[in-house]
């Protein structure tokens, strides 16, 4: 009985859905009536200005810089324990990420370090909200506020959580969720830029458009479109957006789902955390999450791989997470490090994340955390 460590999943009507927009809606492009029923759902259910729906996250992380409007040497403060699209955005608009450590508890970017980090060539701060857990986004708007920053949200991980009465994604001037197969709410490929800054809506929908004026001529705003400005093609195939939409509908089912065994594991694991055998992650009111990442922390690289063997030949999958940035070839030759990085090389020996994934059984969740345990008793 092998259980993976992710498994893409169908809920509910994503098959008919695609069958719909290719034979009653006829269009699979991009822009077409299920990617404008995504849109129109995340704005309403999120409480967004306006959201654009993207190929990736990666793709809404790199709208998001193009609206930066950066001057070569720029820099933009993130976090060094996140993925590479954080960083490569920014890069590819000729930024300089500035990494900075992590915090102990939440592993999201330390507040406290932010502002010794800002320069006269400091543009905006991307906090990342690690497995859908909020960063402190109340300080981190409060220092962006104080030194014109502007702050973009990585909430690849961050669906459906809340920073106090607010979703991840809609308190910065611009959020980026991700709907990749890994993530909670899935399209195979797919993301969202979440434009909370009114300022930002029309230069964006040009961006998206591929630097043409498109949304405005279909509105009949203009009476031809044509290229206006620089962009890309960012859209979603519709039948993309069809398959995510039944995702869409279902979503409060599959979050509660991921809790459930979010939360089983962390009810037969807490032994060994009071034993300080290992670590679990952080409970408490700050810490409020989507179920998306199950992770422990062991006491040393060396335990970590020994867990992984012991567990892969038990065929249960557990896997590491992110290579820090700072110290990466394209980190070092791209960015520049500011203060001490002990947290982020730590936990990144030390972190590995367990199965988790829609449909898992709680025989499974069971048997995973049984096998950790004999682990720990040899
Ligand atoms: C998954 C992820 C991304 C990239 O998302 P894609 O949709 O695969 O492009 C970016 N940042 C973080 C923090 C992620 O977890």
């Amino acid at each position: 009985m092998k259980i993976p460590f992710n498994k893409p999943f169908i809920v509910g009507k994503e098959l008919f859905y695609i069958a719909q927009s290719v034979i009653q809606n006829s269009q699979l492009a991009g822009d077409g009536p299920f990617t404008k029923k995504c849109q129109k759902w995340l704005e309403t259910q999120f409480g967004c200005h306006k959201v654009l729906l993207t190929h990736s996250c990666t793709a809404a992380l790199e709208m998001s810089a193009i609206l930066c409007e950066l001057k070569p040497g720029d820099e933009v403060i993130m976090p060094s324990f996140t993925f590479v699209s954080t960083a490569n955005a920014f890069v590819r608009c000729d930024g300089t990420p500035v990494f900075i450590d992590i915090r102990q508890d939440t592993l999201n970017i330390d507040e406290n370090l932010i502002e010794g980090a800002i320069t006269e060539k400091t543009r905006a701060i991307v906090p990342v909200h690690y497995a859908g857990v909020p960063c402190k986004m109340d300080v981190i708007n409060d220092i962006a506020a104080k030194y014109n920053l502007l702050v973009i949200e990585d909430a690849a991980q961050g669906f459906n959580s809340k920073y106090g009465n607010k979703f991840l994604g809609t308190i910065g001037n611009i959020g980026c969720l991700s709907f990749h197969e890994t993530k909670n709410i899935i399209s195979g490929e797919g993301g969202a830029l979440l434009i909370n800054d009114k300022k930002f809506i029309e230069r964006a929908e040009i961006i998206w458009e591929k630097g043409t004026n498109r949304s405005k001529f279909f509105r009949g705003q203009v009476d031809k479109y044509t290229w206006v400005d620089i962009g890309s093609s960012f859209l979603p195939s519709d039948q993309i957006a069809a398959f995510l939409y039944a995702q869409l509908e279902e979503s409060e089912k599959i979050i509660n789902e991921r809790r459930r065994i979010f939360n089983l594991y962390l009810q037969l694991l807490a032994a060994l955390q009071e034993k300080e055998i290992l670590r679990l992650p952080c409970m408490g009111n700050d810490c409020q999450a989507n179920g998306h990442i199950f992770y422990i922390i062991t006491k040393s690289l060396d335990e970590r791989t020994k867990l992984i063997k012991y567990l892969k030949e038990r065929e249960i999958y557990a896997v590491f997470h992110y290579i820090p940035l700072h110290s990466s070839p394209a980190g070092i030759k791209f960015g520049k490090t500011f203060g001490g990085m002990e947290i982020t090389e730590n936990i990144s020996e030390r972190l590995l994340r367990l199965p988790l994934f829609y449909g898992m059984t709680d025989k499974e969740v069971i048997r995973v955390s049984d096998s950790i345990k004999e682990f720990y008793s040899h």
